[in-house]
């Protein structure tokens, strides 16, 4: 039987439709009926078939490393929180959340944390995603609040990307995009200090300088404003205009770097566009000044009335499947329930009667960077994390795992207990992942989906909500924690946000409180609020906002200076993000091995004139020092960085790449508003990286490296493993069977010892299960060639690469159907083809899900430019 869900990767929350096959894997389709998606799915999205396999999975709970029974464990939590809290108070513990909770787990944490623990110190990862945009929202509106739907962005006249790879990191939306582009002509400026995949369909690129957005949008307040383009009868809405223009016209805008004729086309753009989409994400959010980078964007729209109407509005898109629920929910440690203020005697006293306790928390939690540290101080005694990885995505984050193992107690819930936080722990709770568990989530356009179980629960695995709940009885409060299921919980949820509305909140969902079970198990997608006389919409068309005064707020914002200087030692600034096929620390993605076959490494891209001067050749590897850490990143050489630039994605973790954790890298400099850390802009030097000997590998089994660099990365049927090290094996044969997990098997090897190249394979019956290219530089073979190869009788396996009969497809560009950047240029070439929807024709590629459909463009570009040098 198939089953409506939705995706578990990013904030766009497409539909999908899941048919199991009975024996634990499942067909993977978009749902054409979904609001979201209309039937596309991505990359990440038509590959969540191969990662529901139970390999990795924690089956039952463990105690000191030890399985134990859920009594044994769950007593433990309950009596060290309560011990924690009775000695030292309510603030002396903490949860850190996830975007990946559903609304209903989220619901349960928030509500025995603010309201029977008494202490706000519950946070989400969200604040490392799009805190500033809440924050910029309730200055601006008095409330968190996307003021406009998907929809608007295919009516709009001209899309803003600020800050935003929409194309690899909201593929869907836009794939949206670029449907509108093709129909209507939709202009499409990219604001970005990196030329990324994105800006495959701009008109316009503009390469800021890191963190300037305040400067370029006080310069476009300030055109708007001189070329009469302010909207004075919906100014009668706003208040904050003058002083917000007086300091925007005091913008130098040499700060942005930009052309100043770029600038200037991209202002009258705007000015010329009334159906204006501003799309914005991490580049704007993860930043010291991100909340006003947030305010400096809004100014322009509430300046102009385009906000709230159709093909108009600034946007924020959300990371995470629900980070948008966290929100609504009260997730983050400054924020109650429902839009509901914490420092609101009105709003406090109102959840304390709801959830019938004498008080909630009165004042702000600590904010993710202030609880870890905390956590490492000793102010924090107890600390339960869940289905997040801050050991390696929180910014200075070697602190973070110090800080973690120091705690008194800590309990991660999670898929499995090998990510590096769970591995720190003192308890381990094995939780139900997705196709597993049962909820609801909101997406970036404020719709409710759910998700729905079609897979067993598997071992003793539990849902997180009914983790949370059974602590909290055990913790004293059995009545308030007696639920059966997420339908109960979701139904208290709605009727609190009807309190809520009450007290004049925007989210209001009150209209699913009598929810039956039976309306649960089929709601379908649904845009709140939902009440008795309004389902869905729109805010601030009418101008009515959740202000005192009921008016927005235009706010002065000034550019500030970054907070890290370069300087002698660490000369460059390193940005960074997300890849095409990779999510968050690869705990679900880096299953499937053809999400891995796209960038199967951790890289630092830079520009050739920095690889110049640092004496470097393409795939050398080099070493990264910050003030908070080191890391060995593969080079990979472009000019899609500007100099002194360099970008690194985020996602390596100790199980993949331990010498690739980025965030070990990044300061832990947080916005003043939102405590959202700037994740694009610390500073770092870059050296080559020297080794002895490089080497690449495949194995049918679980390798076991410990170079001074490794990565691996899954393939069908086995791993793929990146090398470099100082001490060069005695005897490369043993030295391969240990790495490899492979005890027994013939071995053919060539070994060069004057040269320092090893090359050997060891076959079962003729079949290669693994082999070892090893050479004093970088090794130069067909590394998805030979990953092809595992499992296959290859008798040409050593040469390390395919005979001149067998064309080298080389690295994957298409994940769906496998294609590689050599099969497409060589098809360009020789077939002539000359767009990406011949390409398609002729090699399936970009066909299913689209999502290397930007990358294909600039191969017709390569392709292009090489026939007219010729
Ligand atoms: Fe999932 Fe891709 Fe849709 Fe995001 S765009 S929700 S990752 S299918």
């Amino acid at each position: 039987m198939s089953i409506c869900t939705t995706c578990p990767y990013c904030g766009v929350g497409c539909g999908v439709i899941a048919s199991p096959d009975g024996q634990g894997g499942v067909q993977i389709q978009g749902d054409p009926n979904h609001p979201a998606n209309f039937g596309r799915l991505c990359s990440k999205g038509s590959a969540l078939g191969e990662t529901v396999d139970l390999t990795g999975r924690l089956l039952h709970p463990m105690v000191g490393g030890q399985q134990a029974s859920w009594d044994t464990a769950l007593d433990l939590v309950a009596q060290k929180f309560k011990a924690a809290t009775g000695t030292y108070g309510p603030d002396s513990v903490g949860f850190y959340v996830s975007g990946q909770l559903l609304t209903e787990d989220y619901y349960v944490a928030n509500k025995l944390m603010k309201g029977f623990i008494g202490s706000a110190n519950i946070d989400t990862n969200s604040r490392l995603c799009m805190s500033s945009s809440v924050a910029g929202h309730k200055r601006a509106f008095g409330t968190d609040t996307v003021p406009g739907t998907y929809a608007d962005i295919e009516q709009a006249d001209l899309v803003v990307l600020v800050g935003s790879n929409l194309a690899w990191c909201h593929p869907v939306l836009f794939q949206r995009l670029v449907a509108a582009r093709k129909d209507h002509g939709t202009k499409v400026v990219v604001i970005d200090p990196r030329r990324t995949a994105s800006c495959d369909i701009a008109d316009l690129h503009l390469p800021l300088k890191t963190g300037s957005d305040v400067a370029l949008f006080n310069g476009l307040l300030s055109a708007i404003a001189q070329a009469d383009a302010v909207d004075g009868t919906y100014l009668q809405h706003v208040d904050g205009f003058d002083a917000a223009l007086d300091i925007a016209q005091q913008v130098d805008l040499t700060k942005t770097g930009l052309d100043p004729q770029k600038l200037q086309d991209f202002y009258d753009l705007w000015v010329a566009h009334k159906n204006v989409v501003t799309i914005y994400s991490q580049g704007v959010n993860q930043s010291a000044n991100g909340t006003d980078k947030v305010n400096a964007i809004l100014n322009c729209h509430l300046a102009t009335g385009r906000i709230g109407r159709p093909g108009m509005g600034p946007f924020s898109v959300t990371g995470q499947p629900n980070a948008m629920g966290g929100r609504e929910v009260g997730g983050l440690a400054n924020m109650l329930a429902c839009h509901l203020d914490l420092e609101n005697p009105d709003h406090r006293a109102c959840v304390a009667d709801f959830w019938d306790v004498p008080n909630v928390a009165d004042k702000p939690g600590r904010k993710a960077v202030d609880l870890f540290k905390a956590a490492g101080n000793g102010q924090i005694k107890a600390l339960w994390i869940i289905h997040t990885n801050p050991a390696v995505s929180m910014p200075d984050a070697a602190a973070v795992r110090a800080a973690i193992k120091s705690c008194d107690f800590v309990v991660v819930s999670d898929l499995t207990d090998q990510t590096d936080t769970a591995q720190l722990a003192d308890v381990v709770l094995p939780a139900a992942g997705w196709g597993e568990k049962d909820g609801t989530v909101t997406n970036s356009d404020r719709t409710i989906s759910r998700q729905r179980a079609f897979l067993p629960i598997p071992g003793q695995a539990r849902a997180d909500w009914a983790q949370l709940a059974e602590v909290g009885r055990r913790m004293g409060w059995q009545h308030a924690f007696d639920y059966q299921t997420p339908a109960q919980i979701f139904r208290e949820y709605a009727a609190l946000s009807g309190r809520a509305g009450a007290l004049g909140k925007d989210f209001d969902i009150s209209g699913f409180s009598d929810l039956k079970d039976t309306d649960y198990a089929t709601l379908t997608p649904t845009r709140w609020p939902v009440t008795a006389s309004r389902r869905g919409g729109r805010f601030f068309a009418d101008g009515v906002f959740y202000t005192p005064n009921h008016k927005a707020q235009m706010l002065a914002v000034k550019q500030a200076d970054l907070p890290s200087k370069r300087s002698a030692k660490y000369p460059y600034r390193l940005n960074t993000g997300r890849i095409r096929d990779q999510w968050h620390t690869m705990t679900r993605s880096a299953k499937s091995p053809r999400l891995s076959a796209h960038l199967a490494e951790p890289f630092l891209e830079l520009h050739l004139k920095d690889a110049t001067d640092l004496g470097l050749s393409p795939s050398d590897i080099v070493r990264l020092n910050s003030p908070t850490g080191t890391a060995l990143l593969r080079v990979l050489i472009s000019d899609a960085v500007s100099p002194g630039n360099p970008f690194a994605p985020i996602h390596w973790t100790g199980e993949t790449a331990p010498s690739g954790r980025i965030d070990d890298l990044v300061t832990a400099n947080v916005d003043p508003f939102s405590g959202q850390p700037d994740s694009k802009a610390s500073v770092v030097s870059v050296e080559k990286f020297h080794a002895n000997w490089y080497g690449y590998a495949i194995t049918t089994q679980t390798p076991n490296p410990n170079t001074a660099y490794w990565a691996t990365a899954r393939v069908a049927g086995g791993w793929r493993l990146e090398l470099a090290a100082d001490d060069v094996p005695d005897n490369w044969e043993t030295y391969t069977r240990s790495l490899l997990g492979l005890s027994d098997g013939d071995v053919i090897s060539v070994l060069d010892k004057a040269r320092g190249h090893a090359r050997i394979a060891i076959l079962r019956d003729g079949i290669v299960v693994g082999a070892l290219f090893a050479g004093p530089d970088p090794i130069a073979v067909s590394r998805d060639y030979l990953a092809g190869q595992l499992g296959q009788n290859s008798p040409r396996i050593l040469a390390g690469r395919p005979g001149a009969d067998m064309p080298d497809p080389g690295p994957t560009l298409c994940s769906c159907f496998g294609v590689g950047v050599n099969t497409i240029l060589t098809a360009i070439e020789t077939q002539g083809l000359i767009n990406v929807d011949a390409i398609g024709v002729a090699l399936q590629a970009g066909t299913n899900c689209g999502s290397c459909k930007p990358e294909l463009t600039a191969l017709l570009g390569r392709a292009q430019v090489k026939v007219a040098a010729e």
